[in-house]
Order: structure tokens, then C-alpha cells, then sequence
């Protein structure tokens, strides 16, 4: 049985099961007993063991992506195109997000008693997370220079990795390295190749654990659900997967055609092993060694390309994020009577492009950031309470756009590059 078959069959019995678990015995002691025991240890030990790989896997094949695009000039075009691509395609999911909720206005269908009973439950929780995050928050000034590590093993050793800095010292690696004489870095460009492979396989190897591993994320998540909320919050969460569908269908399916020729259709069937893990894992960075794959096997895509654009998107290219980030500080400013000018929403904007840049690829990377724009057009940030029940679906949603725009930006980038895409597939 081919392995995304296999995937696909512990995602529906993982839902099924959830589902059915929630319907029979919701909230029942013995079941969120076994839950908890069970089967969210398990799914979060598939998890870390993915995540366990990125370091490594990130690191070679950044740096080899970099060597292996030849000369400096390719690199600063290809990375050009991947800035440009990530810019305009943000801003236009951020554009769909916030006319989505303008049209919609799901703030204003909200039942004020579902909002009194959501701001009282998750009270506590969005105190604490809005709290931190402003905490947290730094001025601009020492934002931009905090980009810049200075000690990479400390990056590294954040939770979650700062991956941007990590990534910011692989290229630097890199171009230092392509300017290297070839008997001087061909030695480490071996040692690199090695730690790739190694690390490519042991990726593998994780992944022959994904039907269960995706199986016991599901459960987890279904049984846990509050399906409940899902009624009284049906237009908002209705408006965020509308918008994400139109951004992932129509933009990236127009973008596909136009800039590289393929057909959509054809795109999104190769990539569906890559979209489930990202729905799965709700985490960019856990899905990552298997986009990389996907993108080069299936979709035919040049490794350098691949590795450049897949890896620096993982963290930088999020539309997904930042969609749902436009349409919620919206439905909040809504909810709370709060009137957003044209200027406060062009501000909304910026912001959520710049956080979609900004946000790691982790679950729940993007709730902090909405508090603090919240805070900043003068909507509560406690509001996040009244989103918090919904935010884990949601997110599993968002993480499907954020890493199938990456792949088709790769696919789009090679084309523009000269490679051929979509062509055979290769073997696993
Ligand atoms: N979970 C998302 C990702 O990994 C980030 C977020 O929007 O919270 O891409």
C-alpha cells in the first residue's frame, strides 16, 4: 500500500474514532483518562521524533542548496524570487483575509451569551498567553537585530529553534562556502551530503510510524474538541476556511497556471502526502523533511531549489498565518464593538505579512502575535479566549496552506529557473 494511502487510512479511523468517542462518552472521565495516556503521548512522540530531524536535515540541506546552486549571482535570483514570491503572495492572503471578514462580519453574528461563556472559560489561559506576548513584545529596533543570532548553538537550543537564525547562519555558510577553491570545501560539502542522507533517511524511517502516529493526533484531537463551539462559532470558523480555500484554490491555483504552467490539479494530487502531514501536525516544521521529499520525488523540483526555497519558507512563507491572522484581529474588533478604520486595517496588514514572516513553524505559533496586534488597534488581547477552543483545527487548516505554498513557490521558482517539473515522479 503506498505510504500517503496509509497516512490517509489512520487519519480517517484517528477522526472516526475521535468523532465517535466524543459523541458516545464526551468529556467522560475514562476516556479523557485514555486520551491523555494514551493516545496524546503517542501522537507526541511521532511529533518530536520528526521535529528531532529538522535541526540536521535544515542545516545540510540549506547549506548544500546554497553550494549547489552554483554561483553567487543564482543564488541572489533565486532568493530574490523566493522574497518577491513570499511578499506579494502574503499581502494578497492577508487582502483575501480581511475582505472575507469585512463581507462576512462573523464578529457581529456572535451570540453574546457564546461570548460571555467563551470569555469566562478561557479567561485564564488568554490572560496568561496575552500577558507573555506583550511581555515579550520588543520594539522594533531590537527585533531586526535580534534576527541575526549571535550564538547559533543558543538558537538552536531555544524552544521552539529560532529558525530564522538558523537559517540566516546555513546561507552564510553557504556563500562562504561556494567561495571557496573546489579542494577546499569539497571535504565538508561531503561531510554535509553525509549528514543530508543520514538525516533524509532517518526522516524516513519516522515516517513508516506516520499512519500511527497521525492516527493517535487525530483521536486526540477529535475527542477533545469542542465540537459544541464549532456550532457557535460556525461563521467565523466558516469564514477562516473559506477564505484559506480561495487563497490555496484560486490564488495558488491561478499563480500554478500562470507563472509555471502546471495545472493545479495535478500539483495538489502529487503534494497530498505533504498537505496531511501539515494537517496532522499542525506544525510547518514538523512537515518539512517530508515536504522537502514530496517537492523533489514528486513534483520534480531541482534539490538546491527545493532546499532553499522550502526551508527558508517554512518559516517565512506562512499565508496560511497570515490570513488567519487578518480575519481574526477583525472577528475580535467585531465581537468587541470596535471599529477598525481603513488605515488600522492597512496597519492589520502589514503586521500580519510581517508575522507570517516573523511566526515560527510550531503549533499555536500565531496566537501570541494576535494578541499583540490586538493590543495595538485597542481591542482587549484577553479576546483570544474567545478563539482559543477553535484555534487547534484551525490551525491544522492554516499549516495545509502554509506548506503547500511553499512547494508551489519552489515549483514556480524552478520553472522561472529552467528546470522541467512535474515530470515522472521518482521512486521513494
Ligand atoms: N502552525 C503554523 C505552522 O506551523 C503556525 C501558526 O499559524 O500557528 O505553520
Amino acid at each position: 500500500m503506498p505510504p500517503h494511502v496509509r497516512i490517509l487510512l489512520g487519519f480517517v479511523a484517528g477522526a472516526a474514532l475521535g468523532v465517535a468517542l466524543f459523541v458516545a462518552f464526551g468529556g467522560e472521565h475514562a476516556v479523557v483518562a485514555a486520551i491523555t495516556s494514551v493516545t496524546e503521548p503517542v501522537g507526541k512522540l511521532f511529533l518530536r521524533a520528526l521535529l528531532l530531524c529538522v535541526i540536521p536535515l535544515v542545516a545540510s540541506s540549506l547549506v548544500l542548496g546554497v553550494t549547489g546552486l552554483g554561483d553567487l549571482r543564482r543564488l541572489g535570483r533565486v532568493g530574490g524570487k523566493t522574497l518577491a514570491l513570499t511578499v506579494v503572495l502574503s499581502s494578497i492572503s492577508v487582502i483575501v483575509g480581511l475582505a472575507a471578514a469585512n463581507v462576512v462580519r462573523p464578529g457581529d453574528r456572535l451570540d453574546p451569551d457564546v461570548k460571555a461563556k467563551l470569555v469566562a472559560k478561557y479567561a485564564d489561559k488568554a490572560q496568561e498567553l496575552s500577558a507573555r506576548a506583550i511581555a515579550d513584545d520588543k520594539p522594533l529596533s531590537e527585533a531586526i537585530v535580534g534576527v541575526i543570532p549571535d550564538n547559533i548553538v543558543a538558537a538552536m537550543a531555544k524552544t521552539p529553534p529560532d529558525m530564522l537564525g538558523l537559517m540566516l547562519f546555513a546561507l552564510f555558510v553557504g556563500v562562504a562556502l561556494a567561495l571557496q577553491k573546489d579542494e577546499v570545501k569539497r571535504p565538508l560539502v561531503d561531510v554535509l551530503e553525509a549528514v543530508f542522507k543520514a538525516s533524509s533517511t532517518m526522516v524516513r524511517i519516522v515516517m513508516l510510524a506516520a499512519p500511527v502516529g497521525v492516527f493517535c493526533l487525530l483521536v486526540t484531537m477529535t475527542a477533545r474538541f469542542g465540537f459544541e463551539l464549532l456550532g457557535a462559532l460556525a461563521v467565523y470558523v466558516g469564514c477562516v476556511l473559506g477564505a484559506l480555500l480561495f487563497h490555496q484554490i484560486v490564488v495558488y491555483g491561478a499563480a500554478l497556471r500562470m507563472l509555471a504552467g502546471v495545472s493545479p490539479i495535478a500539483f495538489f494530487s502529487r503534494a497530498r502526502e505533504a498537505m496531511l502531514t501539515a494537517f496532522s501536525t499542525s506544525s510547518s516544521n514538523a512537515t518539512l523533511p517530508t515536504a522537502l521529499d514530496i517537492t523533489e520525488r514528486r513534483l520534480t523540483v531541482p534539490r538546491p531549489i527545493a532546499s532553499f526555497v522550502l526551508t527558508v519558507g517554512a518559516t517565512a512563507n506562512q499565508n496560511g498565518t497570515a490570513l488567519f491572522e487578518g480575519v481574526t484581529v477583525l472577528f475580535l474588533a467585531q465581537v468587541f464593538s470596535v471599529d477598525l478604520t481603513l488605515a488600522q486595517q492597512a496597519t492589520v496588514l502589514v503586521l500580519a505579512v510581517v508575522a507570517g514572516i516573523g511566526t515560527a513553524g510550531v503549533p499555536s505559533a500565531s496566537i501570541p502575535f494576535i494578541a499583540i496586534v490586538l493590543a495595538q488597534v485597542g481591542v482587549p488581547p484577553e479576546g483570544i479566549a474567545i478563539i482559543l477552543g477553535v484555534d487547534r483545527f484551525l490551525d491544522m487548516c492554516r499549516t495545509v496552506l502554509n506548506v503547500s505554498g511553499d512547494m508551489a513557490c519552489a515549483v514556480i521558482i524552478a520553472k522561472s529557473e529552467g528546470a522541467d517539473v512535474l515530470q515522472v515522479e521518482q521512486p521513494a
